[in-house]
């Protein structure tokens, strides 16, 4: 064993998650079932972080020698001005969900687009060329899949949030790149069925159940919530009660994007499938 090995299995690495509220995450449970898979030696903390206290908290964990951080709700758009060096998939979303610290300079990444992709496509097996999506919020989530979302060459994507405001942004800043548009919940245009619904808001989070669009899904809507839950989410049950087929909640996608992260920090790729199996049963 080389001196340069010792090091590596002798230190651990810091990293962690902030995000306001932060006690729901599974996100440390996650990386340390990836750690012991792939024999890093790493340490995973959890960081309710208030908006206010945003910069100073992210450059203390850095100043202290932390490796990296996830970053989640609700400030994903807003901690990309820390950010010294951009992906370009953090860039087309706007948001910023993956921070590294290398040497004195922060990069920042988005992993949310390409989690949610493996576990549609990969996983679960959903055709998105020639789909016609509708995803309902219009957050840092939502930011970070319509690019990804896009690159599959979707027939359209319409997104609908409480706020229409924040949808019409995206949809500008996204309609140079495809079939984007926005509305309220109240006006969903529902002419042509939507193969596929994916709940990107949060408030699920907080047991809330908005005036989803009934009229939006067919027999044929295959929807997606973002949110996660041990028993069904609100709007997974919604979704089942208004008739979809098939209603599936973000584990593949948490699992996904964490994998994404970790070896973006560690150079190594995991299995996420025996994870995910773990994940739900004993989260
Ligand atoms: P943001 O805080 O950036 O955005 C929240 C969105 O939810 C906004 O569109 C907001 O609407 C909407 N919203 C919140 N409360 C309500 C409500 N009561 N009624 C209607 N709309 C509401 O959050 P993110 O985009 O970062 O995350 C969204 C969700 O996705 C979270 O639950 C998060 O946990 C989940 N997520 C899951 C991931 C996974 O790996 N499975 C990865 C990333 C996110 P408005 O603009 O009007 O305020």
């Amino acid at each position: 064993m080389s001196d340069d090995s010792k090091i590596a299995t002798t230190t651990i690495d810091r990293y962690g998650v902030m995000g306001y509220p932060i006690s729901h995450s599974r996100s440390p449970v996650i990386h340390r079932l990836f750690a012991l898979q792939t024999g890093q030696n790493i340490q995973y903390e959890l960081l309710q972080v208030s908006p206010e206290k945003l910069e100073t908290a992210v450059r203390q964990f850095q100043r202290t020698g932390g490796k990296g951080l996830n970053i989640t709700v609700p400030h994903k758009t807003e901690v990309s001005r820390l950010v010294d060096h951009t992906s370009e998939r953090a860039a087309t979303a706007g948001a910023v969900n993956t921070l590294s610290f290398v040497g004195s300079e922060i990069h920042g990444d988005n992993t949310d687009g390409i989690g949610l992709l493996r576990d549609l496509v990969v996983n679960l097996g959903v055709t998105l060329q020639d789909a016609n999506i509708l995803i309902l919020g219009a957050g840092g989530a939502t930011r970070g899949i319509i690019g990804p979302l896009l690159e599959m060459q979707p027939a359209s994507i319409q997104i609908a949030n409480r706020s229409l405001g924040k949808a019409a942004a995206l949809a500008d800043h996204f309609s140079k790149s495809g079939p984007v548009a926005a509305c309220r919940f109240s006006a969903v245009p529902v002419a042509n069925p939507y193969d596929l619904v994916i709940n990107a808001t949060s408030a699920g989070v907080k047991g809330e159940v908005p005036p989803y669009p009934a009229a939006a899904i067919s027999k044929n809507s295959f929807c997606y919530d973002l949110s996660y839950g041990l028993q069904p989410t609100p709007f997974s049950v919604w979704a089942r009660d208004v008739g979809a087929p098939q209603s599936v909640m973000g584990w593949g996608m948490l699992v996904e994007q964490a994998a994404e992260s970790f070896s973006i920090w560690r150079g190594v790729r995991p299995d996420t499938a025996p994870v995910l199996k773990q994940m739900k049963i004993t989260a």
